[in-house]
């Protein structure tokens, strides 16, 4: 596929494997996606299984490693938390902020998300910050507003320089897990408007660069469609991710 810029297509895994799940996991999207080299590939093992990941694609030149979540802080009395740092002892290079799963039942704010993201880029991880409305939102024609305050804050602060470094993945709350995927040119216009909001806050050259991935019951069947829009620049799967044949598909699909 002829893109603008390079896609990213990142597995979100969710509290799902165990340690020898995940490595059974990858270990065949190593054989099925070992030599590609089109498309840039992101797995997000849960924490327990990091460390294992990690050594199994030390030699990778396709699939590298994203953490889905992190906190604000860098260290010290934080039970229950994990920094920075200690993702990147495992080599992990991206890690998932601000997932609609994380502001729904951990309460996230926009304002702590800035906060993560901020941490993460500190720490030269790449954050993928993720916005999206709710079914409520979206039959309320309040998106752009929702989306546009969502963007604003997470980004809230950053320098262009930094905005190299980020990621944002779309994922309409309704589409997520549901089955229900958003069209293609749903997707392409909440896209198209983020890419917007990005130049006025940032400039053209930084809209002109930046990822932006779709997430919302990405299969392999819509992948080609939903890939083939501008504005989309990748895909941030969850329940496809969890088996190689699917996970492969659409990261064959997308090329
Ligand atoms: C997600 O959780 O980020 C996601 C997009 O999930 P699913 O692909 O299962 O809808």
């Amino acid at each position: 596929m002829d893109k603008a810029r390079k896609l990213l297509i990142a597995g979100n895994w969710k509290m799902n494997k165990t340690v020898a799940e995940a490595l059974d996991l990858v270990r065949s999207l190593q054989v099925e996606l070992g030599l590609v080299k089109e498309v840039d590939i992101v797995v997000c093992p849960p924490f327990t299984a990091l460390s294992e990941v990690s050594k199994a694609i030390m030699d990778s030149k396709s699939i590298r490693l994203g953490a889905q979540n992190m906190s604000e802080h860098n260290f010290g009395a934080h039970t229950g938390e994990i920094c920075a740092g200690m993702l990147k002892e495992f080599s992990v290079r991206y890690v998932v902020l601000g997932h609609s799963e994380r502001r729904q039942f951990q309460k996230e704010s926009d304002g702590l998300i800035n906060a993560k993201t901020k941490a993460a880029l500190a720490a030269s991880l790449k954050p993928i910050v993720c916005v999206g409305e709710t079914l409520a939102e979206r039959e309320s024609n309040v998106t752009e507003i929702v989306v546009d305050t969502q963007v604003g804050g997470c980004l809230s602060g950053l320098t262009k320089e930094q905005m190299d470094e980020v990621i944002i993945a779309y994922e309409p709350v309704w589409a997520i897990g549901t089955g229900k995927t958003a069209t293609s040119a749903q997707a392409q216009a909440v896209h198209s408007f983020i890419r917007q909001r990005i130049a006025a806050l940032f400039d053209e050259t930084v809209a002109k660069r930046v990822r932006i991935l779709y997430g919302g019951s990405v299969k392999p069947a819509n992948t080609r469609e939903l890939m083939s829009q501008p504005d989309v620049d990748g895909a941030l799967v969850g329940g496809a991710s969890l088996e190689a044949r699917s996970f492969s598909d659409i990261v064959k699909n997308s090329i």
